[in-house]
């Protein structure tokens, strides 16, 4: 059987039906190596050949939805140490040199260096599989020559993502994807390491398309590949710097919105260089979506709300990928949990599993908890929030804020009360109060932080797009949309095996022929769900 170059994505929806599987891994450079290694643990040596066998070379939208939404697509830690109120002047005004008298960036504060390194070092801790990754391939280099513009969460976990770029080679500009999340201590970390980073807390919106511009416009230094997350860089050089698309390799995204913006330009023809979806791949989707939720869900409203979850109703929209991490945390504390569900595959799932699966409206009345994580919109109607009882804590872990109808309550018989951050008492001409977390925005990303351990996942992911991409022979990749192979999420999953003392089970020659299988994988057609 022939194989396909690769899985060229013609649009949303179609794409993970026509992903064809993988036979021939060898055609993954980087892949190859896992195929070589005569277990599954990956051998070094065999890495470093695997890379010289590929000599490394030398849609619009508005600004304000540009940064909201692509604020919620992907997640990050929220710890800082500093908050963008500790110096007005802004980091524009100001005149920064690093301790090697460089000024090729622009942070919040570089005497905070320090603190962000150690940030940085706690981060490394628990990011072992990339650190491994780093270490196995640094002696071969193979993203020398490779310019990489990145704009994503500056975060304890990027930077070991970009520290770990630049030590294969890559020369770094960075900037935020949000104009919240930049952890400045840590930007002040990357700059002071020499990476040319752009960003800091409580950027303006002109600030944020400045730092994007600071990190694609620069004399003597043309980037030849792409990291986004939420499309806005993609977006500035395709609007502004079209003529840099010559010599971009590919482009990299991670999130829902920027994967959805690469389909739109592929298909009116517009894309003009190979993109990878790591959001789609198989790592992002369950490690993100189902045990980030299940960690984060009960953090996020434990530290607003302190409430307790034993005997607790909770109701949960949606049994997805979210939505069922989201109830395995609050079963496991014994709460009495309902679903409700569109879908009868998922509605079947949520029975077998031991959940009752409801209407909402045969439920609002007496749940304490309601959790909102399908995706869609107005699933939380003002006629759900006004039968609510005295009390009722209500919450989205779904991408959008529209999943609770929160403009309806902007009404004048109703009263906002701001308890705390991130929480508001939301009160009835009759007293009754409803708990509203995060204004309806993403629970977790708003009030609780996101494991480390999760985040390594996509940024091996990431990196390994980048590499794949980089080193790709002419050809192998079009002007298309591509799901990561297969091999490259075992790869990244073998990776983080060893910080379990995991020890995987290896195929006999006859159990492999048994199964049809490359002893070595890909072990699973690419149709399959786990
Ligand atoms: P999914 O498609 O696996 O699950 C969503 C479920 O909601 C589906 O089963 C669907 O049938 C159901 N649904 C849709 N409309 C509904 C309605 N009106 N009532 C009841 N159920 C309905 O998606 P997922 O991976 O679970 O992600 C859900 C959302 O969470 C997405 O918006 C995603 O971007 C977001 N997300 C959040 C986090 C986080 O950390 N909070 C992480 C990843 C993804």
């Amino acid at each position: 059987m022939s194989m396909p170059d690769a899985m060229p994505l013609p649009g949303v929806g179609e794409e993970l039906k026509q992903a064809k599987e993988i036979e021939d891994a060898e055609k993954y450079s980087f892949m190859a190596t896992v195929t070589k290694a005569p277990k599954k643990q990956i051998q070094f040596a065999d890495d470093m050949q695997e890379f010289t066998k590929f000599p490394t070379k030398t849609g619009r939208r508005s600004l304000s939805r540009s940064i909201s939404q692509s604020s919620t697509d992907s997640y990050s830690s929220a710890a800082s140490y500093t908050d963008s109120s500790d110096d007005e002047v802004s980091p524009r005004e100001k005149q920064q040199t690093n301790s090697k008298g460089s000024s090729n960036f622009c942070v919040k504060n570089i005497k905070q260096a320090e603190f962000g390194r150690r940030e940085i070092e706690i981060a490394e801790q628990d990011m072992s599989a990339l650190i491994s990754l780093r270490k196995r391939a640094q002696g071969e280099k193979p993203l020398a020559g490779a310019k990489i513009v990145g704009c994503t969460h500056i975060t304890a976990q990027t930077a070991v993502l970009i520290e770990t770029l630049c030590a294969l080679g890559a020369q770094c500009r960075w900037s935020a994807c949000n104009i919240y999340s930049t952890q400045n201590e840590v930007a002040a970390a990357l700059a002071e390491a020499g990476v040319a980073v752009f960003a800091w807390k409580g950027e303006s919106e002109d600030d944020f398309w400045w730092c994007i511009d600071r990190c694609v416009n620069m004399d003597g230094w043309q980037a030849n590949m792409i990291l986004d997350d939420g499309g806005d860089l993609t977006h500035w050089v395709y609007k502004k710097y079209p003529n840099v698309f010559k010599k971009i390799r590919g482009i990299v995204e991670e999130s829902v919105t920027g994967v959805h913006r690469l389909y739109q330009l592929s298909k009116a023809g517009k894309l003009c260089v190979p993109a990878m979806n790591v959001n789609d791949s198989v790592t992002k989707q369950k490690f993100d979506n189902l045990y980030c939720c299940r960690e984060s869900i009960l953090d996020g409203l434990k530290r607003t709300t302190d409430v307790m979850f034993g005997g607790k109703q909770v109701v949960v929209c949606g049994y997805g990928e979210v939505g069922k991490g989201c109830c395995a945390a609050l079963k496991a504390l014994g709460a009495i949990v309902y679903i409700t569900e569109i879908d009868p595959i998922c509605a079947l799932q949520a029975c077998m599993d031991g959940f009752r699966v409801v209407k909402l409206n045969e439920v609002i009345r007496q749940v304490d908890v309601v959790i909102t994580c399908t995706g869609n919109k107005n699933v939380v109607t003002r006629e759900h929030l006004d039968r609510m009882k005295n009390s009722c804590i209500v919450c989205n872990m779904g991408h959008s804020n529209t999943e609770i109808d929160v403009t309806s309550l902007r009404t004048p018989e109703l009263t906002w009360e701001r308890v705390r951050s991130q929480v508001d008492h939301v009160i009835w001409p009759d007293g009754k109060r409803v708990v509203l977390l995060a204004e309806g925005r993403l629970l977790n990303l708003s009030c609780s932080t996101v494991p480390t351990f999760v985040l390594s996942i996509t940024a091996t992911t990431q990196a390994l797009a980048l590499i794949e991409l980089y080193n790709a022979p002419e050809g192998r990749y079009k002007q298309d949309v591509y799901l990561l192979p297969k091999k490259m999420d075992e790869y990244v999953a073998s990776l983080h095996l060893p910080s379990f003392d995991a020890h995987l089970t290896e195929l006999t020659d006859d159990q492999a022929k048994y199964l049809g299988l490359n002893k070595n994988g890909p072990f699973k057609p690419n149709y399959y769900s786990y």
